[in-house]
């Protein structure tokens, strides 16, 4: 019987070609009293790798840290081997910042940024917060993709060091949330984006649209008169379900409920993007 694969070596690069990479295990070394003073402090963050170059993670060209820990279980993760917070590698704050001066003056140059994604990178407020302080006073364009329900983690200075909001919605209505997530509730994702619409931060908004399970219209309306009546949503991205992942959870022997799931046609994502359209929202 397949096992899940054995510890990998300690020399994994920061830098990966894709977030697609399985990585697991990587701060396993790290004692459980090393891992609650970084979550507290942010002088180490756990992340699963950088990747350069990606146009899909905000304006422009961007760089873009992978963080590990999340507290959903979506079935459509493309990426469970982010749940686990020392599968990720052990980072130094220190380090990071170099990692994102490396690239500043091109990133600038190119109109592009700098994103921090997981994962949710939450989970890691303190890293992600002082992260973000230092990439800011950089001038680099900063980013976050997040599931929205820890905002409540950032005060409002430390959301001004953050350009961009990327808020991934799973769902408006609490039962279909629950379905997508693995029951967590979201009540605290619309707080969390209310919030961002009081303060004028500026969002973009996805949805990942799996057929069967999301390609729903009165959620998809829902999800876009909320986002419309925010104000501050700039782009909404439907974002056509895959399989890139599924061996991912095949290799971690997780339960995958979509193995016989295909990708959207055309006709639906063009049904969803017309959805948000409709409601006024600048949709692709
Ligand atoms: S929020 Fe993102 S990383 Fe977390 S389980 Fe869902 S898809 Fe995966």
């Amino acid at each position: 019987m397949e096992t899940v694969a054995p510890p990998q070596p300690k020399t994994v690069p920061l830098e990966a070609k894709s977030p697609f990479e399985m990585r697991i295990y990587l701060g396993d070394d790290i004692p459980e009293t090393d891992v609650r003073s970084a979550l507290k402090t942010g002088d180490l963050g756990f992340l699963h790798s950088f990747t350069t170059g990606s146009a899909v993670d905000g304006p422009g060209l961007r760089l873009v840290a992978w963080t590990t820990s999340c507290m959903f279980r979506c079935q459509y993760c493309h990426n469970p081997d982010t749940w686990t917070l020392k599968n990720g590698i052990p980072v130094p704050l220190s380090r990071a910042i170099e990692e994102v001066q490396k690239y500043a003056n091109g990133l600038i140059a190119m109109n592009g940024g700098f994103t921090l994604s997981g994962g949710e990178p939450l989970m890691q407020d303190r890293f992600a917060a002082r992260l973000f302080a230092a990439v800011k006073k950089m001038g680099v364009h900063t980013a976050i993709e997040t599931k929205g329900y820890y905002g409540d983690h950032l005060s409002d200075e430390e959301l001004q060091n953050i350009n961009l909001v990327i808020l991934d919605m799973k769902a408006f209505t609490r039962v279909q949330h629950e379905l997508v997530t693995g029951g967590m509730h979201n009540e605290d994702v619309l707080e969390f984006c209310d919030r961002l619409a009081e303060l004028k931060r500026p969002m973009w908004l996805r949805y990942v649209l799996v057929p069967g399970l999301t390609d729903i219209p009165e959620e998809m309306k829902a999800v876009a008169d909320f986002a419309a009546s925010l104000g501050v949503v700039e782009r909404v991205e439907i974002l056509p379900f895959h399989q890139m992942g599924r061996y991912k959870w095949e290799r971690l022997k997780l339960d995958y409920q979509l193995g016989d799931t295909q990708p959207p046609t055309g006709e639906s994502v063009g049904r969803a993007i017309a959805i948000f359209s409709e409601a006024g929202l600048n949709a692709a």
